[in-house]
């Protein structure tokens, strides 16, 4: 993992901003610069007119261990008190005429915004918006490396787990199992809570595996990944029991019909709404468009859900001069190293619903679908 050259391109956005210092709280951006895979920890960066940066990882006894075997290209202390009190102070102590310091506002607590301001009340502290995010949306090749594996993982578990799907048994059961071989395979543990919808169930988009049994006929979802190498997969795969109607067969070719097109609409400097209008288009000309209610895709990487979103651009809220700056950062077009879901969904409350997702690769020419799944209806 290139963590120099992530920090020296983190350095030019902090410049760009306009802005002497951050606060890295947000875990999974503490990871992707410095390796730290703890769950307690703040990363302080000082960028150091025409010296090179600064950076030092804050975190306590509990972690000393593995701070010292993880931690790449910073200083480790280990604080006495929280991290984020001593991060602050260490960054007052060296602050200078009018340095502002950055820290990630979709990420800090009101309480430990408050508790900030006394530790160190000179500090004159700057709301950033995905910073971090903004660099880790492209990735390395070692990044798609692991985010490969991962989909392949998941992918083979599904070839057997569905196998477990049949009338009677129930949405959790399928779940575990699910999880259980996932595990078994070398998942460190599942992106996000499996989820299972049967019958009825398979209208709710996100149907948490619960206690419903698989009914005789009707559609079963099935949404899950697993992370390896700290990189997620996520995946959904819509199956059938029992004879499906016509209804049931029209509603599967519109989604995968609308599933390909949003995927034939991947390629570099596209708008990512232009993806999201290119799968919405085909169930509206298949008269679903209205139970298609959530976005088309995101991204995934170390978290499940990352920038960028594939979902219609709405009005952009008038909110202060610097805010605007920092939220200017996550660009509206796909690039080159992305991974995104491809997923579009319809929901018919009372009947059933579909859904297929896929995960995508952007290329420099256009992309490459990385679940291998096929996605003809599997009738059970
Ligand atoms: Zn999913
Ligand atoms: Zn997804």
């Amino acid at each position: 993992m290139d963590h120099p050259g992530r920090q020296l391109k983190l350095v030019q956005e902090l410049e760009l901003h306009g802005v002497s210092a951050m606060l890295v709280t947000h875990l999974p951006n503490v990871r992707y610069l410095c390796g730290f895979t703890g769950s307690a920890g703040v990363l302080a960066v000082l960028v150091g007119k025409g010296r090179k940066p600064t950076l030092v990882f804050f975190t306590d006894g509990r972690y000393s261990e593995q701070a010292r075997n993880e931690v790449r290209c910073a200083k480790v202390v280990i604080a006495k008190g929280p991290a984020l009190a001593s991060a602050a102070e260490w960054l007052a102590a060296r602050q200078q005429r009018g340095m502002e310091v950055g820290f990630e506002a979709e990420h800090m607590s009101v309480a430990s915004r408050s508790a900030l301001g006394k530790v160190a009340s000179k500090l004159k502290l700057r709301e950033l918006s995905q910073v971090v995010e903004r660099l880790r949306m492209i990735k390395e090749p070692a990044e798609v490396d692991h985010i490969r594996a991962a989909v392949l993982l998941a992918s083979s578990v599904f070839e057997v787990a569905k196998q477990e799907i049949k009338p009677g048994v129930t949405e959790s059961s399928i779940a575990a199992q699910i999880e259980y071989m996932c595990r078994r395979m070398g998942a460190e543990g599942m992106s996000f809570d499996t989820l299972v919808a049967a019958g009825q169930r398979s209208a709710l988009p996100h149907g948490v595996a619960s206690q419903n049994l698989v009914p005789d006929n009707g559609f079963v979802i099935l949404d899950f990944g697993v992370i390896l190498a700290g990189y997620c997969s996520d995946m959904t795969r819509t199956v059938h029991v029992g004879r499906p109607d016509k209804r049931a067969l029209e509603m599967y070719r519109a989604v995968l019909e609308a599933q390909l097109a949003g995927i034939d609409a991947v390629r570099p400097d596209v708008e990512t709404q232009k993806v999201d209008f290119a799968a919405r288009k085909v169930l509206a000309k298949a008269g679903l468009g209205r139970y298609f209610t959530h976005s088309t895709g995101h991204g995934v990487g170390i978290e499940i859900h990352e920038p960028p979103s594939l979902r219609k651009r709405g009005r952009i809220p008038k909110r202060t001069k610097t805010s605007q700056r920092a939220n200017a950062a996550i660009p509206d077009r796909l690039e080159p190293g992305m991974v995104i879901t491809i997923e579009p969904g319809v929901y018919l409350p009372g009947i059933g619903g579909v859904r297929i997702e896929d995960m995508v690769l952007v290329t420099e020419n256009g992309c490459e679908v990385l679940t291998p799944t096929g996605k003809d209806l599997i009738v059970i």
